[in-house]
């Protein structure tokens, strides 16, 4: 049974603690066995990082960017490897989990510009003989608290930018699938990255706890559930941090009458059921405009029940398992609620079987229909495979269901008509907008982040807003001897 232990101090250590199973989702095996921290064990990685911090803050920015550019190199030689690790502990597919390493990967490539992107302003003369000039500088020590659904995506959504900028870095992952967290720790140190720079801790609520509380954390980065990132993000403010929390969400995908059905039909696949609906930014809702409901159903119904359903391993599979037996309860649970609600199920993924993998956590493709805005697998991110059907008269009730929401994440239009597009585009209240794209996940170069109880803070991750959240500015006046004027003055300085 593989230990998964904590990587400190540029190695990987298992000293005794707590411990929680990793499982197999594809066969319900347990595969590993996670160490979860204790707060003593939380205060040697802060301390290890702490140590290292003010060496690599003073490295300059183009020596950081080589062993970003190193780091991406090692990815790329790594992909499968990554990939493989990902889908044995998430259970998405193998191409899947690629694809997660890719979006990873484009983060790094993002911060190998640091040397322009840290790059300060500098004005001259703004009095006689005086000059101002502004720069970036790291924060100090800061944490990223990573969900399970994307293990290597959401900390490269982080650390790369937080790294590069000169910060040291306490990665947090999820418990439920820890591997990939080791090996992308592994390939900073053969990159080059001094030890102790870049850290993983492994555990639950007390390694949280720990770190939200510590004093020599400057600022805290999380993924995760609604109800966790508001704990996360209050309690790391209450302790003087910087705070940024990513939470949960519900998407609309919302269908035009003048959409193509059959574009739309493909997107609503990919964005439904990708991943098993394991994603943040999935379609859970397509909203039915105007009578197109009934064509859209026609089309989408054969292609949920030819959903091809098996282990992540398998190059046949679209999707895979759900992660845990606790989740695979959890939707099962919502898809019962929903039936009980009233709306129409039109595709039942329940009661699936594979042979071979009967304790694998597989749940079908679900899709209901006629569901309404006061059932709870509306309401409620369910994050499995469940796509539910709203149908409303006219684009005004469309806009309401997405603006409604509590959650403002992604929202998405399928249409050919630009100013429907257009209006969409300014009016939804959602951080992430997509026209005729179902899952707008912005690259590397923008930035991710949502709207309403989506996210917690000011800041979104990675571009530019990474950059910001990770640094502090430092303002400078100089003035040579020279340029002194002599005696002292007592009124505000002013220009001239
Ligand atoms: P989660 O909130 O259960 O866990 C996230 C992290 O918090 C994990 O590291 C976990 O160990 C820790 N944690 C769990 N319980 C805790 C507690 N009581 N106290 C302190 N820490 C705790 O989320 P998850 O199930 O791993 O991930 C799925 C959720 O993440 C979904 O809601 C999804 O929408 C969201 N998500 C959001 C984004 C985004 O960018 N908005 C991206 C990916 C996932």
């Amino acid at each position: 049974m593989a230990l998964i232990g904590h990587f400190i101090d540029g190695k990987v250590v298992t000293p005794a603690a707590r411990t929680a199973p990793v499982f197999d989702p594809s066969t319900g095996q347990q595969s590993g066995e996670v160490l979860l921290a204790s707060t003593a064990t939380v205060g040697e990685v802060v301390a290890s990082a702490a140590s290292a911090f003010p060496g690599w803050a003073d490295t300059p920015p183009l020596t950081r960017a080589r062993i970003m550019f190193k780091f991406k190199a090692l990815l790329d030689r790594d992909m499968d490897k990554i990939a493989e690790a990902i889908t044995r502990e998430h259970g998405k597919t193998f191409e899947d989990a690629k694809g997660e390493v890719t979006r990873g990967i484009e983060v790094v490539e993002f911060a190998c510009g640091i040397p322009h992107l840290m790059r300060g302003d500098f004005t001259e003369q703004v009095a006689r003989g005086v000059d101002v000039f502004s720069a970036r500088h790291p924060v100090g020590v800061v944490a990223g608290i990573t969900p399970f659904n994307f293990p290597a995506m959401v900390p490269m959504w982080m650390f790369p930018v937080a790294l590069a900028c000169g910060n040291a870095f306490v990665l947090k992952p999820s418990e439920k699938d820890p591997s990939a967290s080791l090996l992308l720790a592994e390939l900073l140190i053969e990159a080059g990255l001094p030890k102790g720079v870049f850290n993983v801790v492994q555990g639950d609520k007390e390694a949280v706890d720990a770190l939200l509380t510590h004093p020599d954390i400057a600022a805290v980065s999380f993924v995760g559930s609604t109800a966790i990132g508001e704990y996360v993000y209050k309690t790391a403010c209450a302790h003087g941090k910087r705070a940024q929390a990513l939470c949960g969400a519900k998407n609309h995908l919302v269908v035009m009458p003048d959409a193509d059905l059959d574009k739309t039909v493909d997107a609503l696949m990919g964005a439904g059921y990708g991943s098993a609906g394991e994603r943040c930014m999935a379609v859970s809702v397509a909203v039915a405009v105007g009578g197109v409901g009934d064509a859209l159903l026609e089309k989408l119904v054969p292609k949920v029940q030819a959903l091809k359903v098996g282990p992540g391993l398998d190059p046949e599979s679209e999707m895979g398992p759900l992660v845990t037996k606790a989740h695979f309860d959890k939707v099962k649970s919502y898809i019962d609620d929903g039936v009980a609600a009233g709306a129409k199920l039109v595709v039942d993924g329940r009661g699936l079987r594979l042979q071979g993998y009967e304790g694998g956590y597989f749940l079908g493709g679900t899709l209901f229909d006629d569901v309404t805005p006061d059932m709870r697998i509306y309401k409620e991110e369910i994050f499995g495979p469940v796509l539910s059907v709203v149908r409303v008269p006219d684009y005004e009730d469309a806009l309401k269901l997405v603006n409604d929401h509590e959650y403002g994440n992604g929202a998405a239009i399928f249409t050919r008509d630009g100013d429907a597009a257009r209006a969409f585009d300014r009016d939804a209240k959602a951080g992430m907008i997509g026209i005729n794209v179902p899952i707008p996940v912005p690259v590397a170069f923008h930035s991710f982040g949502g709207w309403k109880r989506s996210i917690f803070g000011d800041r979104n991750v990675y571009g530019m807003e990474g950059v910001g959240f990770y640094t502090k500015m430092k303002t400078t006046t100089a003035r040579w001897p020279t340029g002194i004027r002599s005696g002292a003055q007592f009124v505000m300085p002013t220009t001239g």
